[in-house]
């Protein structure tokens, strides 16, 4: 190979890095941002210009960046065990531990915990359990699940074929068809004329239960659901509408499964949100990213009593990853969990979110802001041709980007996603932090 040896990381960036989710003219005309180090909210790029990361590096940095207790715990691990797999009864303490205290935190009797190594493999291990917990159950037929429109589960091929964000299936990729279904997102920023929160649940409701139906009761098995949909646009759900979901999956033996890896951890002010602030109680949730802020790669299935003492009717569950349970990982994630109780980071974020909603509510006033929606640290601001007939500006524009692109050049990063733009910091932000993003986003 003859790569010169004197390119600088950018550049080595450009020749040999293919990046997820980028488009390729922008890539071209720009090349990477290279980030070098960070502390807190702020990063810092490899010409030692700061950054307010307000995007929360891909809403998981949730304790913030630099830590030197997570830095330590990681070494110390790392030294002591930094390798052992979870297969066929070998265990470690840094897994036990987790596990039982995912179980602690996690509501209902949600009490046991499979091990992956991100958001993705979650949703896909959570989407073989369903499968496997009804063919034990003696129920074989119910494999097909029902998802949403608008919703991002995850890029492996099971994820990716469960969400429904409009540009991520394209042409040239295979998608899992089969058994995989759809309603309509729970959008309240564009209800129909006349509609309200209630005859919008009154309607999502119906069609669901038109779906199941359609479907056969006797073949559905699982509703995916992110409490709040994120990279589909930080779609609010109307009030009670959860709830109401989850109610009808109970009296068709459906499996509900939560989504949260991005609302977990702390993101809207609590550990999970399905519970607590939708008061449903899942079969399963799926965590990731605020489980270890970023700081390891793991993800995480917690689900029910009910499905582990069914499980034991096979001779194994046939899944699972070489990582799973890694003890670096869950050593990083355990430390991250004391460090939000110490902190009592939920409090905080309950507090600083209260501040960044109001803040950037204000946003609404400008011509170009169609919307500013979201809870707490998740929130998005769409920007829209028209504000009266809520038109949306066509993704082509990039104005999303453009938005970014102006907003990092005066030291701030925010999340372009086609006219939208995504605001999820850490929960260690302050109020004057978000003071510099609003006033910032304002010109
Ligand atoms: N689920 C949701 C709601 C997500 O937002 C994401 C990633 O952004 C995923 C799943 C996939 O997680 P990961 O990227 O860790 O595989």
């Amino acid at each position: 190979k003859d790569t010169p040896k004197d390119l600088d990381p950018q550049q080595l960036d450009r020749r040999h890095l293919l990046h997820p989710w980028t488009h390729f003219d922008s890539f071209a005309a720009d090349g990477a941002l290279m980030l070098d180090r960070g502390e807190g909210c702020y990063v810092w790029d490899t010409a030692d210009r700061r950054y307010l990361d307000a995007v929360g590096g891909l809403w998981c940095t949730n304790i913030g960046l630099g830590r030197k207790e997570m830095a330590d715990a990681i070494a110390d691990q790392a030294l002591r065990l930094a390798f052992s797999n979870t297969f066929v009864d070998m265990g470690n303490t840094p897994s036990a531990k987790l596990a039982a205290k995912l179980a602690d935190l996690a509501p209902g009797d949600l009490n046991r915990v499979h091990f992956t190594t991100g958001g993705s493999t979650a949703i896909d291990s959570a989407y073989r359990m369903v499968a496997f917990y009804h063919r034990v159950m003696g129920r074989p037929e119910k494999t097909h699940v029902i998802a949403r429109d608008q919703s991002y589960h995850g890029a492996t091929y099971a994820s990716i074929s469960i969400g429904k964000r409009p540009g991520d299936k394209v042409p040239e990729f295979a998608y899992a068809q089969d058994g995989i279904h759809h309603v309509s997102a729970p959008d309240t920023y564009r209800m129909p004329d006349g509609f309200d929160e209630a005859v919008l649940s009154d309607r999502l409701v119906a069609e669901f239960e038109a779906k199941i139906k359609e479907i056969g009761t006797d073949r559905v098995g699982a509703f995916f659901a992110e409490p709040i949909q994120a990279s589909g646009g930080v779609v609010m759900p109307p009030d009670g509408y959860l709830k109401r979901m989850a109610d009808v999956c109970r009296k068709h033996d459906i499996l509900f499964i939560a989504d949260e890896v991005v609302t977990g951890f702390g993101r809207i002010g609590h550990w999970f949100a399905s519970e607590d602030v939708f008061d449903v109680t899942p079969d399963i949730i799926c965590c990731a990213k605020g489980l270890s802020s970023g700081y390891q790669p793991i993800g995480a299935v917690i689900f029910s009593d009910r499905i582990y003492n069914a499980m034991q009717g096979d001779r194994w569950y046939a899944s699972g990853y070489t990582y799973a349970g890694h003890p670096v990982a869950c050593a990083a994630a355990l430390k991250n969990i004391e460090i939000i109780e110490d902190e009592d980071l939920l409090h905080r974020a309950k507090r600083v979110g209260g501040y960044l909603e109001a803040r950037l509510g204000a946003l609404s006033d400008l011509p170009m802001v169609g919307d500013v929606r979201g809870r707490r640290l998740m929130m998005c601001v769409e920007s829209v041709a028209d504000k009266e007939t809520k038109t949306p500006l066509p993704d082509h524009l990039g104005v999303g980007k453009l938005i970014s692109n102006a907003a990092e050049a005066h030291g701030l990063l925010v999340r372009p996603i086609g006219a939208l733009n995504v605001i999820s910091p850490a929960l260690v932000i302050t109020e004057a932090e978000i003071d510099f993003m609003a006033e910032t986003l304002e010109v």
